[in-house]
């Protein structure tokens, strides 16, 4: 299904690179432990993701959020812990599928609170026949997730633009939520936000609550604009149809100075904005726009 993309452009070449990054990994193993690596004569709490080496978590709780999509919290040994990951970080789990000899390694995005105590929670949609997904998919309480390392996403600094554009598609709305709820939890990160959403069905809007919470929190700095493709008659709030052209005019402000544009989505929806011109035309210069 069109929908999977997050990988961008070629899913191959990432694929041989995760496995690249899984053979040295498993060369790195003995040399990190399984226990959250304490900051040297500090009294901060130890951090989860401090370097490369495998960390394997305890799944606390599963929860199915539509009919292909769950949401897991993992938690760490030491209840005091964090994460220490950046904004815009993305960890790569690393599975051993039933029946698969080879391991599966597949990044994914934390949707919790980076500097949250204790736990993380991932949410994974399901692919049909996806390795990692179905894996993952079939842990309940009680089993574990071994994660390679974090990967690095878009720097971020606070205020370093006034206005960002969120474009995101599906289950590409994790790596885009993270970075929502890290710029609008942070007093002094004022940035605005403008957030399209783009899904097939209403169940798939993943995250709404949420973001719904953040709108009613934040009116003047966020706004959102869902749209989905499969709507069946008007529903208040949507609008129906695709991430297009003509949606999005609608939504920049003049010609995007200073903007940065974050996009996450299907293959599809990626191509047509960024290849094929469409935020080009509403005025955006290439270095303004990232993708996940
Ligand atoms: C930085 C980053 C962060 C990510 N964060 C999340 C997240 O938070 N939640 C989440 O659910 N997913 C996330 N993904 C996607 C995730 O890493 C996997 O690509 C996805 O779960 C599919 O893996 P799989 O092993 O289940 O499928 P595979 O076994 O690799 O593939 C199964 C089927 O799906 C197709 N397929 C696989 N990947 C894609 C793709 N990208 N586009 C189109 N078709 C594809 C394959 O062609 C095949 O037919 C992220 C990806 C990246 C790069």
């Amino acid at each position: 299904m069109a929908e999977i993309r997050r990988l961008p452009p070629s899913l191959a070449t990432k694929t041989t690179f995760f496995s690249a990054l899984a053979v040295i990994g498993i060369g790195a193993y003995c040399a990190r432990s399984y226990l959250p690596q304490a900051r040297a004569e500090s009294n901060e709490p130890p951090v989860m993701f401090s370097g490369f080496g495998f960390t394997t978590l305890r799944v606390q709780s599963v929860k199915a959020v539509n009919h292909n999509t769950k949401r897991l919290v993992f938690e760490f040994p030491d209840k005091n812990a964090r994460s220490g990951l950046s904004l815009t970080s993305a960890l790569l789990t690393f599975s051993r599928p039933a029946g698969r000899w080879l391991p599966v390694v597949r990044p994914y995005t934390p949707i919790s609170d980076l500097n949250q105590q204790g736990t993380l929670e991932l949410m994974v949609k399901q692919y049909p026949n996806g390795k990692a997904s179905s894996h993952i998919h079939s842990l309940v309480p009680g089993d574990s997730l071994t994660f390679l390392t974090a990967l690095k996403g878009a720097s971020w600094a606070p205020n370093q633009h006034p206005q960002i554009y969120a474009i995101a598609g599906g289950a590409g709305i994790t790596p885009i939520y993270q970075l929502i709820r890290g710029i609008l939890d942070n007093p002094s990160d004022q940035t605005k936000i403008k957030l399209v959403f783009g899904a097939n069905s209403e169940q798939d809007l993943l995250l709404r609550e949420e973001l719904e919470e953040y709108k009613r929190r934040f009116p003047e700095r966020f706004e959102c604009v869902y749209t989905v493709s499969r709507l069946e008659g008007e529903k208040e709030g949507l609008t129906k149809g695709y991430v297009t052209e003509e949606l999005l005019r609608g939504v920049v402000d003049g010609k995007g100075e200073g903007a940065k544009v974050f996009v996450c989505g299907p293959p599809a929806m990626e191509q047509s904005l960024v290849e094929k011109g469409i935020l080009d035309r509403l005025g955006f210069e290439k270095g303004q726009v990232h993708r996940f």
